[in-house]
């Protein structure tokens, strides 16, 4: 017989790390197998611990695959974080910039980010 209870630790958007531990309350298997499918993925836009901390500092640019589009893509695994005004340096358009700093992370590919040299200084590069 089954308990219908069921605990899954999610995962951040943002960073990918592990996030929160979700547990059903309701013992049906409903809600338990809905719990059950949470476990390892990203169930909400809400950003970890360490990425809100990263996010008072600068704007999280999360490096992609070149190519890559649309909401959630293909990310190569690193991550920098930029302060606001070297953002503003770098982002021209207003609107754009606007939209960046509200949302506090940006997406940059593989190439772009070489070519700035985002990651040279950064530790294990
Ligand atoms: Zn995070």
């Amino acid at each position: 017989m089954k308990d219908n209870f069921e605990v899954a630790l999610t995962k951040c958007f943002f960073c990918g790390e592990n996030d929160k531990i979700v547990m059903n309350t309701r013992l049906n298997s409903r809600v338990a197998g809905a719990v059950k499918k949470a476990h390892g993925k990203v169930i909400d836009y809400e950003p970890c611990n360490d990425c809100k901390e990263n996010m008072k500092k600068g704007v999280m640019v999360i490096e992609t695959k070149d190519g890559e589009k649309g909401h959630n893509p293909f990310r190569t695994g690193r991550i920098a974080v930029v302060k606001d005004s070297a953002i503003k340096e770098l982002i021209n358009d207003e609107v754009l910039l606007g939209d960046i700093l509200d949302k506090r992370m940006m997406y940059i590919h593989e190439s772009t980010s070489n070519q700035i040299h985002l990651f040279n200084h950064m530790k294990g590069e």
